[in-house]
């Protein structure tokens, strides 16, 4: 750990197991309780014996399926279907909203729902209801936008909460109106089925196998901290000075994007080659997806792996990547830059990068904690001078008091990890993010085109 001396280390490392054994106790008790108290229970757990602790884990599996060509026109249809009722019913929400009525419930909808269809799965129709439902709760209380009609071919996919039945030892599945259909057997499913969702990926179909189980809060192997720097020239630092370096996946392949938006624009739309550009650019950002996907996954492995207490930038990138342009009223500043810059912010993944973290450590029985950003860059770690000169040029620190350089990343991953262990140490406990027990679905920015 460079900079750090080694009295720091040894607290840091008491610290850790500290607030590891405190925070699987909490986890327990919230379970058990469904509260949580902070500080009194910390002496009271050093003279407890040990428990047993467990707690509940959601995790999804994903799998390819092996369609025949008319499997694939039946999910096709019921991917449709679900989205002409979630369009139909917003209409009608919308009618009545205008008109001033009163919003229909669900079970008003599912009314209405009998006379709309027949030939589809009316479990995957009724949960397209839900969204909907759920899509305006959002609505009122202010978190969304007003919900939106859904387009074809975009984003196909619906759900199915039950009459599911899996049969692993064949690799195969079975979908209420389809049959049992063959999949991908790549792993073993484990827990027990909560729900599945079948969507579909360029020419490909997946399905998403929801699970439930029980597990032992596990003990992270690991009992070292370490401080993360997430940044575009790199994509992450680490305190003990390992660099993850960039992908750019989708800046190495931009030139070949524009080169076929090229070649599209020039193709009369809807004919035979038109259509096969389409198809080469939507396969091309699903392949930027995946290179993404994969280096996300290897570096946050590795992090979490090897680390007990992981130490990261409370980043707000909503705010970072907000648009450039600004509103008519009010112009934006430096657009050209700042939209360049937005584009290398998506481009990361650090959204992704913090999410795959947190969930990561929950399981291992580590922990992450978001220290605020401001002057983790311009600290000094040796005298703690704080000062905007200290970080003359981008890549390099120099201390202007005491002279200490080094790698100006590594030394915001140093002071982020001592932000870390400073919140630590005046006994905030951390937060239990909202669904920690969970892989929530992975959010995938909107590629900037
Ligand atoms: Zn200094």
């Amino acid at each position: 750990m460079a900079g750090m001396d080694s009295a720091g280390d040894k607290v840091a490392h008491v610290l850790v197991k500290r607030i590891l054994l405190l925070n699987a106790h909490l986890l327990h008790l919230k379970m058990r309780n469904n509260i949580v108290s902070s500080r009194s229970y910390v002496i009271d757990f050093f003279h407890r014996p040990k428990y047993i602790l467990s707690m509940k884990r959601l995790q999804a599996f994903k799998f390819e399926l092996k369609l025949s060509a008319g499997e694939k026109r039946n999910l096709f249809r019921f991917a449709g279907s679900c989205r002409f009722v979630y369009n139909k019913a917003l209409a009608l929400q919308k009618e009545r909203y205008e008109k001033g009525d009163k919003k229909l419930t669900y079970a008003g909808l599912c009314k209405e729902l009998t006379a709309w269809l027949k030939s589809s799965p009316s479990q995957a129709l009724q949960q397209s209801l839900k969204d909907l439902e759920r899509a305006y709760q959002n609505f009122f209380l202010k978190r969304a936008d007003f919900p939106r009609f859904k387009k074809r071919g975009a984003r196909d996919s619906f759900r199915l909460p039950q009459g599911v039945k899996l049969d692993q030892a064949n690799s195969r599945i079975f979908i209420p109106k389809l049959g049992w259909v063959r999949y991908r057997n790549s792993r073993d499913i484990l827990g027990e089925l909560c729900n599945v969702t079948i969507s579909r990926s360029q020419n490909k179909w997946f399905v998403s196998i929801q699970t439930e189980r029980e597990v032992s809060s596990p003990t992270h192997s690991s009992i070292t901290s370490i401080g993360v720097d997430v940044g575009i020239a790199q994509f992450a630092t680490l305190s003990d000075g390992t660099i993850f370096p960039a992908v750019n996946s989708f800046k190495s392949h931009q030139k070949k994007c524009a080169a076929l938006q090229r070649h599209l624009s020039k193709k009369k739309k809807f004919s035979k080659n038109w259509k096969r550009i389409v198809f080469k650019i939507s396969n091309l950002h699903s392949k930027i997806a995946n290179i993404r996907h994969n280096y996300l996954h290897q570096t946050t492995h590795a992090i979490s792996k090897n680390h007990a207490l992981v130490c990261v930038e409370d980043l707000q990138i909503k705010n970072m990547s907000k648009s450039a342009c600004g509103t008519v009223a009010i112009p934006g500043k430096k657009v050209k830059s700042k939209s360049g810059l937005n584009k290398a912010i998506l481009d990361q993944g650090w959204y992704e990068f913090r999410r795959q973290l947190e969930y990561k450590q929950h399981w291992r029985g580590g922990i992450v904690i978001a220290v605020s950003p401001h002057y983790t860059s311009q600290t000094c770690p040796e005298c703690n001078h704080v000062d905007a000169l200290n970080r003359q040029t981008q890549s390099q620190f120099a201390c202007v008091e005491c002279g200490y350089r080094n790698n100006a990343d590594i030394v915001g991953a140093i002071n982020i990890l001592r932000a870390g262990h400073a919140r630590l140490a005046c006994g905030e406990t951390v937060q239990l993010g909202r669904s920690m027990n969970q892989e929530p679905t992975e959010i995938l920015h909107a590629l900037v085109a």
